[in-house]
């Protein structure tokens, strides 16, 4: 018998050709792969249980799909901008092997004890806990903010979810296509208690 994920279940399903559809935003390090701590390079990369499989699935329903990741590893001089990029075109090509999609990536290299002038900043916009590269990132897909969604495993992405409106998750580990499942079923529930 072949099994269906209960994600692909519970994720509503938009017209492609709709003006107004949701984004998935999605923190990196600790969500979509195990945080080893200032990852640049695809040869320490490791996927995290469930999570090609729920990229295909948010992919097949039409949601957007972004990730937001704070890389301060750049401003530290552990490894360059272009790492980063290079890293993420890997990441994406994986996803799009499995039937995914990443529509946009979006990194922090600010810090503010960066060793590097250029990525020295006190208190950047873009650096979670602050909510701009989720802002860019909603305008840049022209999404419907009001049902976009924000998945991190910390409290600081949390926050710069919260801070752009948006509905946050934190997800705790485990396979990501189960937790975004609990999410979806949460998510039915608010909308029925408010009919
Ligand atoms: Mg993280």
């Amino acid at each position: 018998m072949l099994e269906v994920s209960s994600l692909a279940r519970l994720v509503p399903v938009y017209d492609a050709t709709a003006r107004r559809r949701p984004a998935l935003l999605l923190d990196r390090d600790g969500v979509l792969n195990v945080d080893t701590g200032y990852l640049g390079s695809y040869a320490e990369f490791r996927w995290i249980p469930g999570a090609l499989e729920a990229l295909a699935i948010f992919a097949r329903a039409n949601w957007h799909i972004c990730v937001v990741t704070n890389q301060s590893g750049i401003a530290r001089g552990y490894f360059s901008a272009e790492d980063v990029e290079r890293l993420h075109r890997q990441i994406a090509a994986d996803a799009h092997k499995a039937g995914g999609r990443i529509d946009a990536f979006f990194y922090c290299p600010f810090h503010p004890e960066s060793r590097i002038d250029h990525y020295r900043a006190a208190d950047h916009i873009d650096r979670k806990p602050n909510p701009g590269m989720l802002f860019k990132a909603l305008h840049r897909c022209n999404a419907d903010a009001h049902f976009s969604i924000m998945i991190g495993d910390k409290p600081s992405d949390i926050e710069a979810g919260h801070r752009a409106g948006i509905d946050s998750y934190r997800f705790p580990g485990g396979r990501l296509d189960d937790f975004l499942a609990g999410v979806m079923r949460a998510r039915i529930a608010k909308i029925t208690a408010l009919r």
